[in-house]
């Protein structure tokens, strides 16, 4: 299968979907692997111990690549736990120097780092040469592992979680990816039609050419969990039990708009504020500024700060609506899918790959991003119309099932890593 054909067959709205594929897909997957070009092995590089989007992507595949693959970390972390636990060969090559550089500090910090960086390239080389192909999930390793490729020679596929424009990278960055993509990538998978179209615009590359495999998750996970009685999932999890719960899901970053919903807590006097998620990237400061916020505000009561959650199933579920509020256009956004699985209306930030997943007034609420008013009013809007917010919320789960679902995401990433397979 090569490319295009790939992006007609990847999943996501308002595409038409194979749901006939979406009810056979266990065995589906297991054809493909069997079948992948007489068992090619397979090397998955990220740079994160931290379980983030990407990292919550990368385990259910690294899960089916388990027999003939293995995972390299290039920071340690929880995900290296949550990898070994699902049976995946899972080693850790740090350089501190390397996982110190950040977006921001980019321009320089690397010169200080190069020893560092000679030293990883030939680490993930040394290790990429006992596999088939070098699957690259994040920025540092596409750089780390893609600059290697004259000496590991293996065929590189990068799967691409970023919208790449200035909104999110410095102009140091954009460069090298742009070199990168063009000359040492086999093949480009992209989390979303909008990280694709910015790739396509920053390299010149095909949109044709950038397949498109929206995320999937495990909508049987969010099936399990009893929420018939709220007042005792509430209970279990230290929530008020009676007050009416909005749900902000996802790490503490500036970007991700924490801020915008807490600013919205004083036109809203009856609704709490639910932040499940932790500063994982040192944005530390960031967490206390909105600690202050709040108190500044008065709304402290009513925002729980519930810090890093592993059920997400029976948080999300627990809430009356979840929101989304990126500042920038998000990539992709799990945490709208995982929303919409849990059976709870959404209202998002319209911008990036959101627009691909959440239809305004069909299976959620959409806002502008940062725009305060507005999210207050879409909150206002549901609470004030349940019979609504239950229609979103039940076509919202009827479209994770159709076009998110687990097998389907697993089924194209393997088809994805097959067009590369030697
Ligand atoms: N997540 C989690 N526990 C938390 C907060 C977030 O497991 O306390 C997960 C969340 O369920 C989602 C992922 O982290 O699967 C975040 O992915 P998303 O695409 O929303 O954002 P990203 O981290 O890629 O920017």
């Amino acid at each position: 299968m090569n490319a295009s054909e790939l992006r007609g067959a990847a999943h996501g709205l308002p595409q038409a979907q194979p749901s006939a594929a979406a009810s056979s897909m266990g065995s589906s997957v297991g054809a493909l692997l069997a079948g992948l070009k007489a068992k090619s092995t397979v090397l998955f590089v990220d740079q994160s111990g931290q379980l983030g989007g990407a990292e919550f992507s990368l385990l259910p595949l690294a899960q089916a690549f388990a027999a003939r693959g293995a995972v390299l970390l290039l920071s340690d972390g929880p995900f290296r736990e949550r990898l070994a636990s699902l049976g995946v060969n899972v080693s850790v090559a740090s350089e501190a120097r390397v996982s110190g550089i950040s977006k921001e500090a980019l321009r320089f910090r690397w010169l200080f780092a190069l020893p560092a960086i000679v030293r990883q390239v030939r680490a993930i080389a040394e290790a990429a040469k006992r596999y088939d192909v070098l699957f690259l999930n994040t920025q540092k390793a596409l750089v780390l592992g893609a600059l290697g490729k004259p000496l590991h020679r293996r065929p590189v596929i990068w799967h691409l979680h970023d919208i790449m424009s200035t909104d999110h990278f410095g102009s140091m960055q954009l460069l090298a990816v742009k070199f990168i993509a063009r000359h040492l990538v086999d093949h480009v998978v992209a989390n979303s039609r909008a990280s694709a179209q910015s790739l396509a615009s920053l390299t010149g590359i095909p949109l044709a050419a950038i397949p498109v495999v929206h995320n999937g998750i495990d909508t049987h996970a969010f099936a399990n969990v009893d929420s018939a009685d709220p007042g005792t999932l509430r209970r279990r999890l230290g929530l008020p039990e009676d007050a009416w719960l909005a749900g902000l899901f996802g790490r503490l970053a500036p970007w991700k708009g924490q801020h915008i919903a807490i600013a919205a807590l004083p036109r809203l006097p009856d609704v709490h504020l639910v932040l499940v998620g932790a500063a994982l990237f040192g944005e530390d400061d960031y967490a206390q500024r909105l600690r202050r916020q709040a108190l500044r505000l008065g709304v402290a009561d009513r925002v729980h700060f519930a810090g890093f959650r592993d059920d997400m199933a029976a948080w999300m579920k627990a809430m009356d609506v979840i929101l989304h509020t990126s500042t920038e256009p998000e990539p992709f956004g799990r945490v709208i899918i995982e929303g919409m699985a849990a059976g709870r209306p959404v209202i998002a930030a319209g911008a990036g790959g959101v627009k691909e997943i959440v239809r305004h007034r069909q299976n959620g609420w959409l806002v502008a991003p940062g725009d305060r008013r507005a999210l207050v009013d879409a909150i206002e809007t549901l609470r004030a119309a349940p019979e609504l917010a239950q229609r979103l919320a039940e076509q919202a789960l009827i479209d994770t099932q159709r076009y998110f679902s687990l097998d389907v995401y697993v089924e194209q990433m393997t088809r994805a890593i097959g067009c590369v397979s030697p």
